[in-house]
């Protein structure tokens, strides 16, 4: 299993790189996590033009000028953990809801006539709300109506992801939060989620099911960005070379407001984040590269054709609030409020291809 590197010692190795190290990793045509270190570093800050030079070459070379797009559905914001940053902490006194079948189902069509192929199922961690059976029933429902269908829910064993596999799920993403130890015992209280190391072998387990792709990440604003970055090339690295075939993408989701209050501990500026893109984009080539609708508008458009390979548009974070918009219930707000066609116009503006499918579901179905 993948042992997470020790976050100081991290820490440590980001510090000491230099510009002559930064230099040799934009120089390099196959990076290893030296290298990612160097770029991740404040050494790497006079570079920053450079590196998203070679991040956009790059991304137009693997990926050409596309974008894909898609959109989350929140299922249900009952949540039995206690993270001290989040809106559906079991702590907070908010409504909750539990969509039924056909409340998703509406949701999902709500998106689908908006022109959405991909989707992706979100819910509070909490099983007597979502559990394997109810993610079952509403995959079956939505597999022949969307080309992709994601989730991201509470850690599951591998049988469990294989059943939902089965079922038409095409994509899980579960992300870590927090790679520095210490901090996540802090900011994860009690709950299922409290436990660093089952969390951190989910990915595993995701790709073992036979996952067409997994997604990891890290929630910017706990700990240190620069360390953040380095472990998840470490562990990114480590998942790449154990489940070869499986796709894999990151995540960069800075804290955002929610209710609670919770201020960040660590300010992760957008020039800190381009940075972590770039890096991380120079260090694996084919990764997938997420920039959600957290972000605000401005900074999305500027970094189009940069590096990241996939937007999430029109995003509401309450259940059921594309049909009844709600924002007492929500996880956190949202920085970029266009829809699906002006985020398409947007990209269309700048010489790319929004992309709604990548995927048939078919191709799935008959291999299961
Ligand atoms: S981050 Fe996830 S697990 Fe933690 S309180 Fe929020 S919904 Fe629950």
């Amino acid at each position: 299993m993948f042992q997470s590197p020790d976050f100081n010692q991290l820490r440590e190795q980001i510090k000491s790189a230099t510009s002559a190290d930064v230099e040799q990793a934009l120089n390099a045509t196959r990076l290893n996590l030296n290298d990612l270190a160097a770029l991740i570093s404040p050494a790497a800050e006079p570079y920053l033009q450079q590196m998203a030079a070679r991040s956009s070459e790059i991304t137009l070379a693997r990926f050409g000028k596309t974008t894909q797009l898609y959109a989350p559905i929140y299922l249900s914001n009952y949540c039995t953990n206690r993270c001290v940053y989040c809106g559906f902490s079991a702590d907070n006194r908010i409504k909750r809801k539990c969509l039924t079948l056909d409340e998703a189902e509406k949701e999902a069509m709500i998106l689908h006539e908006r022109g959405f192929q991909h989707i992706l199922l979100v819910s509070g961690e909490a099983e007597n709300a979502v559990d394997v059976e109810y993610m079952e029933a509403i995959a079956l429902r939505l597999r022949n109506k969307f080309a992709a269908v994601s989730i991201e829910i509470q850690p599951l064993s591998t049988e469990h992801y294989q059943r939902l596999f089965l079922a038409g799920i095409t994509a899980v993403a579960v992300y870590q939060e927090t790679y520095d130890r210490d901090m996540y015992k802090r900011v994860h209280l009690s709950g299922k989620k409290s436990d660093f190391d089952y969390r951190l072998e989910t990915p595993a387990r995701v790709a073992e099911a036979g996952m067409r792709e997994v997604g990891i990440g890290a929630l910017l604003g706990l700990s240190d960005w620069r360390a953040e970055g380095l472990a998840i090339g470490h562990h990114l690295n480590w998942l790449r070379k154990t489940f070869w075939s499986t796709a894999f993408t990151v995540s960069f989701p800075r804290m955002r407001p929610a209710t609670g209050e919770f201020e960040p501990l660590e300010i992760v500026t957008e020039s800190n984040l381009s940075q972590l893109i770039f890096a991380l984009r120079l260090f694996d080539q084919d990764v997938g590269l997420i920039v959600s609708t957290r972000e605000e508008a401005r900074y999305r458009d500027g970094m189009l054709k940069l590096g990241p390979t996939r937007y999430s548009a029109g995003s509401c974070t309450a259940p059921g609030g594309y049909g009844d918009s709600d924002s007492e219930a929500e996880q956190f707000s949202v920085g970029d409020h266009r829809s699906l066609q002006e985020v398409s116009t947007m990209i269309r503006e700048k010489g790319y291809d929004p992309v709604y499918k990548d995927w048939d579901s078919s191709f799935q179905i008959t291999t299961s």
